[in-house]
């Protein structure tokens, strides 16, 4: 499959190269939809890919771009730029959140989408994937004006949106209050309450029980599979630091502290907090809670996040933003483990210096698919209309985690091949063969 330079042939078409990002949009230089084409890459030539399926693959299925207009507080229109990306829905409806954030492009939520379509291949949930955002600030931003927003970008891509075609979800910045909202304003032009057209929604409204634990539930799960595996004790000898404190970071610090590891640091945007014999995380998420930030947290030495990734630690759960382990920081890192609550927080190139260094990284698409699995549930229970309690939620949770963790690890383990690529194989393998079986609509 590889030309004589070692390149997959079918990478040389033109097809390919009309398709180029226009630019780099992140942090460490790595544009993050070839950052994941990159891996996907290797995956695909691992599996022989035919090349006509790796070319449908490599590409969007569908790409919305819309104009919100939003009438400020202060009186003035402002123009907001949304996205919402249908990767592939081979395998069922498109699913994927929807992020508000400054850092939002195109080749992002690109990126994300796949992702998507990755994780719930991964997982085997009967979903394709997509993704969706808005490039603004949030939190400059009134309840009012988030919530026109909300409903101005809702009405906008009306048309994909639906519990058998599109299904939306929180993301970075996002949370159940505007999935209601979503929901609502979905509703109210369809004439009838449609529950399950969003996911993370508030419970009253047809959410599931577990769903907001759910990503944290998955990080903290097939972290102690993997502990299990390298035979490492789970107890306050294991040291874990988590970056992000947002919905994905404080709950796997909370549920692993409660699985008895020991939290040494953990961190928002404003920086971490760092304590060698450990934090008492109960008393950090009630701070989070009064004020907003860790900056304020006096019971531990402060750090920076870029000093918070390399302390001395065995578990470390980056859970916040996109590329933050990069070939800069990468050399420097001393956790046995890598469990991935955040997308894409782990660049191409920092890959290959973790594997040469025996870092077992848990990938993305797997280590934080609890929330899209539990996203899963929840459409199910609204379309049966019959709601589980919390237990079943967790347990059903916890057998697909662990399955998941066990069929990647098996995967890496006959091809020789790290984590990541592994989880590759298992998604792309599943989409792949829908995509035969389906044949070719012309
Ligand atoms: N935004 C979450 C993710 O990246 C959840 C997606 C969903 O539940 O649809 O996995």
């Amino acid at each position: 499959m590889t030309s004589a330079q070692g390149k997959p042939e079918w990478r040389e078409t033109s097809e390919y190269r009309v398709i180029r990002p226009e630019r780099d949009t992140h942090l460490g230089g790595e544009n993050p939809f070839e950052s994941m084409m990159a891996r996907f890459d290797v995956a695909a030539q691992k599996l022989n890919l035919e090349p006509g399926l790796y070319s449908v693959l490599r590409h969007p299925e569908k790409q919305i771009i819309v104009a919100c207009p939003v009438l400020r507080d202060s009186g003035q229109v402002e123009v907001f730029t949304g996205y919402r990306i249908l990767y592939n829905t081979a395998r069922g409806p498109a699913k994927g959140g929807i992020r508000f954030d400054m850092g939002v492009t195109l080749d992002e939520v690109k990126a994300l989408a796949a992702w998507m379509t990755w994780k719930c291949a991964v997982v085997n949930l009967p979903f394709g994937g997509a993704k969706g955002g808005i490039l603004c600030d949030p939190s400059t931003m009134s309840m009012v004006e988030l919530e026109r927003l909300t409903r101005r970008y809702t009405s906008a891509i009306m048309d994909t949106l639906g519990p058998d075609s599109d299904v939306p979800a929180p993301d970075v910045n996002t949370n159940e209050r505007m999935m209601a909202w979503i929901m609502d304003t979905y509703s109210m032009q369809k004439r009838h309450t449609v529950t399950a057209v969003v996911t993370g929604k508030p419970i009253e409204m047809g959410g599931s029980l577990g769903r907001r634990e759910a990503t944290g539930r998955g990080v903290m799960i097939v972290s102690r599979e993997a502990l299990k595996r390298l035979n490492m004790p789970i107890s306050k000898q294991t040291r874990v630091v988590v970056q992000g404190f947002g919905n994905v970071g404080s709950i796997s610090a909370e549920l692993m502290s409660n699985l008895g590891l020991n939290i040494v640091a953990v961190s928002d945007k404003d920086g971490g907090i760092y304590n060698p014999r450990g934090l008492d995380v109960n008393d950090v998420i009630e701070h989070v809670k009064k004020e907003k930030t860790l900056k304020t947290y006096l019971n531990a030495d402060k750090v920076t996040n870029k000093e918070l990734l390399t302390l001395e630690c065995e578990v470390l759960v980056p859970a916040a933003l996109e590329n933050v382990i990069t070939e800069e920081n990468a050399g420097q890192i001393k956790a046995k483990i890598i469990a991935e609550g955040a997308n894409g927080p782990t660049s191409a190139t920092a890959d290959r210096i973790l594997q040469d260094k025996g870092i077992l990284v848990i990938p993305d698409i797997l280590a934080n698919a609890g929330g899209v699995t539990v996203s899963y549930f929840e459409w199910v229970q609204d379309r049966g209309g019959y709601f589980w309690d919390e237990d079943t939620v967790n347990q059903r949770l916890e057998r697909i985690m662990v399955e998941s963790f066990n069929e990647v690890a098996g995967m890496a383990a006959r091809n020789g091949v790290s984590m990541r690529i592994a989880a590759y194989m298992v998604a792309i393998d599943r989409v792949a063969k829908v995509h035969r079986l389906r044949g070719m609509y012309a």
